[in-house]
């Protein structure tokens, strides 16, 4: 272990006793509920309108309380959610293929190699059907067969189809379904919205949350609002690799500067690398482009088995070609999750049989499948994502196979959370992609999906509100010196970065900074990359904040300064995730520590050190946090390799 890391305490997750099967229902009846003439009383501060924030907002709206939701975006149907393509789970076993609440609970236990809680799991797959009930009563329009029942299509890591979805704009349509439901609240007056702010820091009155500093991103106003309980739903922090399928806005300020207030960070290093993006094509972009994984479903993954084959797809034989998830994974096959799939796309390429002009993809093929079905049900099933394929690529995926390459995509980490979704931090509530919760060390496809509208529409509305009823809440104002001081603080900060008027780019920053944690923190790590990684990390900071030119002015619109303040919070948060991939020896999930492998290359746990939380504590001082744990217990599923053969 790193030498500068201290030991903290052992946490506890509060979950509730009982059998896994009513924790949820039992701790439901259990927690104390506030009469609804009483909850227009109460203050809510959600940041974000993602799935999970527009979910929660309009549910807390709906059930009385006054709710402020602040956003980035222009308009909250643009968070991030809106361009995830694939599909949300639901254990409805419409397909009557073996599907129930426990097998969902399994796949997802196990597809996150067994680092979450048992207990979170389970009430993530108890909850499932009822999202889909109420996203068809929203009126969103899932993808139906012929006998009008919703469909279904597979993903990674389970043997049964589970996934509802709408073409590839599942995501898109959900959140339709979300801000209608949104829209209600703001003209029934329970929800107010504050579109192009973003959240630079949280504020404690006597320990707990009561409020954030906002900046006006119009006016460049530094703005200070207090509540009772305060909700992050941010969001992930993928772009601390610069390039990933998440939207060049996406950030990880609003929950590193909750964490810089006290707020524990857990598990960074669980970073998922999906295996189907349409890999880079030269050092000068900005952004990657996902293919969703359903195209995995009629799809078949390959290569040239000649290593450096110069043919073209087309002229390479059936014999010749390379189905290496296939032949490695046999009752999985495309269908394997996306920790095996990415490393094993990695392991092909990296011998030298990748394709393209850069020789840095492998083959995603639907021909055998266009074939068999026709072009118009494949299209229909996947057409935008060809158009988008052949946008980006300038190639027709109907006559040519596309080409694909892992990215990064989501992260499993994010800020500690008990099983009330709440933070160490009374009256802080972390949900959806922002907090830790639910997906161990690699999130199955349409999952994440499914977890935001849990936390949103079915966990907090209950856990929220039992907060409020049990605490004993002072008054506070915005002109209690707690708001002054913090706002002083963020002021502060913005007048450093203008002053800095250094010689390089905060995109030339970020970049590097990508670059760094790819090659050291990416897809497969080790102790001597790791260290690298430490080593370099502290001086790139170092120099961000002698060298960075940020141009423009506070009291304006500044998109310069609006990144500056986001990287210099990626520089802090990289270090935290390669700290904690240096401290977890083990391999596990999507964290591959090459030291820790089977003899067949697969990621070997070692659950005697490593079957726990890492719930990292600032100390204020970056590279020297205290390592506090929460051990995680398996009363239900048995710990065992995860196989996919
Ligand atoms: C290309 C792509 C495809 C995907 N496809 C699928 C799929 O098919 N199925 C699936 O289950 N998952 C999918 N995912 C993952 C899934 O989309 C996300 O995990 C999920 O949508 C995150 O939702 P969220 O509500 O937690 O956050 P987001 O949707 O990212 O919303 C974050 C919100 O927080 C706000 N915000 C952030 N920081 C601040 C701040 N400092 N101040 C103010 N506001 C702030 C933003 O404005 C936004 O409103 C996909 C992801 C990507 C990138």
């Amino acid at each position: 272990m790193a030498n500068n890391i201290q030991m903290g305490k052992t946490l506890d997750g509060a979950v509730p006793g009982g059998a896994l099967t009513e924790k949820w229902d039992q701790h439901r009846f259990d927690m104390k509920l506030i009469n609804p003439a009483n909850r227009r009383r109460f203050k809510v501060i959600i940041v974000g309108t993602g799935l999970a924030g527009a979910s929660a907002a309009a549910s807390l709206g709906e059930m009385g309380y006054q709710v402020e939701a602040f956003f980035y975006q222009d308009s909250a149907r643009r968070a991030h959610s809106v361009a995830a393509q694939g599909g949300i789970n639901g254990a409805k076993n419409y397909r009557n293929d073996g599907d129930s609440v426990f097998r969902l609970f399994y796949d997802t236990i196990k597809g996150g190699d067994y680092r979450s809680r048992e207990a979170n799991v389970y009430r993530l797959a108890q909850v499932s059907n009822s999202i889909i009930d109420q996203c068809v009563a929203q009126g969103v329009p899932f993808a139906r067969e012929y006998g009008g029942m919703l469909d279904n299509r597979s993903f990674g890591g389970a043997q049964v189809s589970r996934t509802f979805y709408a073409r590839g704009q599942t995501g898109q349509q959900l959140l339709l379904g979300a801000y209608q439901a949104l829209e209600r609240q703001v003209h029934a007056g329970t929800v107010k919205l504050h579109s192009r702010n973003e959240m630079l820091d949280l504020v404690l009155v006597n320990g707990r949350a009561r409020g954030i500093i906002t900046r006006d991103m119009v006016t460049g106003a530094i703005e200070r609002h207090a509540a009772d309980v305060v909700v992050l739903g941010t969001g992930g922090y993928s772009n601390v690799y610069y390039l990933s399928t998440n939207a060049k806005g996406c950030n990880a300020t609003a929950i590193w500067r909750a964490h810089k207030r006290g707020a524990y960070f857990s598990n960074p290093c669980f970073t998922q690398i999906h295996p189907t993006c349409i890999p880079p094509a030269g050092e000068h972009q900005s952004k990657l482009t996902l293919m969703s994984e359903s195209l995995r479903n009629d799809g078949r993954i390959w290569v040239p088995r000649k290593v450096g084959e110069t043919r073209n797809a087309a002229e390479i034989p059936e014999a010749e070609r390379y189905y290496f998830l296939e032949e490695k994974y046999p009752s999985f096959g495309n269908l394997v999750p996306r920790d095996v799939a990415s490393r094993n796309a990695k392991v092909v390429v990296d011998e030298g049989r990748g394709v393209g002009p850069l020789k840095n993809g492998v083959y995603l093929d639907l021909s055998q499948a266009t074939a068999r079905l026709g072009q118009p049900v494949i299209k229909e099933r996947y057409g935008n994502l060809f158009d988008m394929y052949e946008r980006i690529t300038g190639e027709d995926p109907y006559s040519l196979p596309m080409r694909i390459y892992p990215a990064l995509h989501y992260t499993m980490g994010g800020l500690w959370v008990d099983y009330n979704l709440q933070s160490n931090i009374p009256g802080l509530f972390v949900i959806g992609e922002a907090n830790f919760s639910d997906h161990g060390a690699n999130r199955l496809g349409a999952s994440a999906l499914m977890q935001g509208l849990a936390d949103g529409y079915f966990v907090l509305p209950y856990t929220l509100p039992n907060y409020l009823a049990a605490a004993k809440l002072d008054k506070v104002s915005v002109d209690d010196e707690p708001f002054r001081a913090v706002a002083a603080e963020v002021n502060g900060r913005t007048e450093k970065l203008l002053s800095i008027n250094g010689s390089r780019s905060v995109d030339s920053f970020h970049r590097e900074l990508g670059h760094l944690m790819w090659d050291y923190c990416g897809m497969e790590r080790n102790e001597a990359g790791i260290s690298k990684a430490l080593e370099l990390l502290p001086a790139l900071r170092e120099e961000f904040w002698q060298n960075v030119k940020v141009p423009g002015a506070a009291a304006d619109l500044n998109q310069s300064l609006e990144m500056a303040g986001r990287v210099a919070d990626f520089l802090e948060l990289g270090e935290l995730l390669a700290l904690d991939a240096l401290n977890r020896t083990e391999s596990c999930g999507a964290h591959f520590r090459s030291e820790s492998q089977t003899p067949e290359g697969e990621a070997l746990r070692k659950d005697d050190e490593f079957a726990y939380v890492a719930a990292w504590e600032s100390t204020g001082k970056p590279g020297a946090p205290i390592l506090n744990k929460e051990p995680l217990v398996f009363e239900n599923v048995k710990l065992s390799q995860r196989s996919y053969k």
